[in-house]
């Protein structure tokens, strides 16, 4: 068919070479790689300008940032959370010893439906954990209500939201903490990495002790904390992928703009919502197909796809829910929402080196899947 190459669901956006090799040249001459060096300070600081922040730790990678966070809070017992998200957020609550439990999803913007969250809260529950799934921005305000009433911490899994602002305020804003995801395939990166903003100088710096071995000084550790460190080769990759942030995020909205003016309208397909009061920063477009409606299923128009070697995934397929590892966890059916999107949803590919024409193609074929 066509002469390009095949098409994946992201792709890793670089700086030009030579600017990373300058970034990374003074390390020769410092010998100091790691260990909150000075790239690492010097990101820091350009982050909690940028995401507008008070405090923000920087750690190896966003699957710690969250589990890092619930230690830190000494959570214990339940954590409000949906299972529509990456196995990160549901394995970050199990591995820290928290039971979650699952709320179900709003069917037009897929993130937590705040209507079903105060039903689900026991004694045992101490935080909530959403997911501003796909850069989406969850009900904030009603979270933020619930949780003040029931006294309980709010932590946010932004692993996509990273630059989103709500009312002109940035996301890590709401919420007790925020926990980003720095990986290659998102729209910041610092190839693996991740951090958590927060309000709390305290939180922030039982974090930053925790990421350290829960050393004080050179005699003792206060805390019995591990390794999640973010070096100074990434923390240089992060300087040099946040100059270009701003011209990334405008690509991406102009092929995101594309896809939604080609298959808006088209019967059965659900696009992600323009979210009144938000930013957005156009980190995925996922897709929904009803199939009784629109004449095929998701996986018709998956495999339509990948015959012409383009690969966009099931984001979110299955929910973490019904993992193998779960298995005789949860009651199925506790999120029939969830359930139904998760079964019919199709993320396209969606990255600033795109082009347009591309784009055309993909809805040519998605649409071409009509019967
Ligand atoms: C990517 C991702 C994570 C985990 O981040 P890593 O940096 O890959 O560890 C957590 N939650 C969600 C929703 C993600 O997409």
């Amino acid at each position: 068919m066509l002469n390009m190459d095949s098409i994946n669901v992201t792709r890793s956006t670089l700086p030009p070479f030579e600017e990373y090799c300058t970034e990374i040249r003074g390390l020769w001459d410092s010998r100091r790689l790691t260990n909150m060096g000075e790239k690492h300070e010097e990101l820091r600081k350009k982050l909690q300008e940028y995401l507008g922040v008070e405090h923000i730790g920087l750690v190896t990678n966003g699957h710690q940032s969250i589990e890092l966070t619930l230690q830190a809070m000494g959570l214990s017992g339940e954590v409000i959370t949906t299972p529509f998200t990456f196995a990160s957020t549901t394995h970050a609550i199990v591995r820290s010893g928290l039971q979650p439990v699952f709320c179900d999803i709003d069917p037009v913007d897929f993130t937590i439906d705040v209507s079903k969250i105060e039903g689900l809260i026991t004694e045992r529950t101490s935080a909530i954990l959403p997911v501003h799934v796909y850069g989406n921005v969850c009900a904030v305000k009603v979270i933020e209500d619930i949780a003040s009433r029931h006294n309980l911490k709010v932590i946010y899994d932004a692993a996509h939201a990273f630059g989103v602002k709500y009312r002109g305020q940035g996301i890590a804003g709401f919420g007790d903490a925020s926990c980003f995801s720095f990986h290659a395939t998102k729209v910041f990166h610092t190839i693996e990495g991740g951090a958590v903003a927060c309000q709390d100088g305290a939180l922030d710096r039982r974090i930053a002790k925790l990421k350290n071995f829960g050393l004080d000084g050179q005699e003792d550790a206060s805390e019995v904390g591990g390794n999640s460190k973010l070096d100074e080769f990434r923390a240089a990759m992060g300087l040099c992928n946040l100059r270009h942030i701003d011209d990334e995020i405008a690509k991406r909205k102009q092929l995101a703009e594309h896809y939604r003016k080609r298959l808006e309208g088209a019967p059965g397909v659900q696009l992600n919502p323009i979210q009144k009061d938000v930013t957005p920063n156009f980190a995925y477009f996922p897709a929904v197909f009803n199939e009784k409606v629109f004449g095929a299923d998701r996986d018709d128009v998956l495999a339509e796809l990948t015959s012409h070697d383009i690969h966009a995934r099931k984001y979110f397929y299955p929910l973490t829910s019904e993992f193998s590892c779960y298995k005789n966890c949860f009651c199925p059916g506790m999120t029939p929402v969830a359930k139904r999107v998760s079964e019919r949803i199709l993320t396209l590919p969606l990255y600033p080196e795109l082009t347009l024409d591309i784009v055309d193609i993909i809805c040519d074929i998605v649409l071409s899947c009509r019967k």
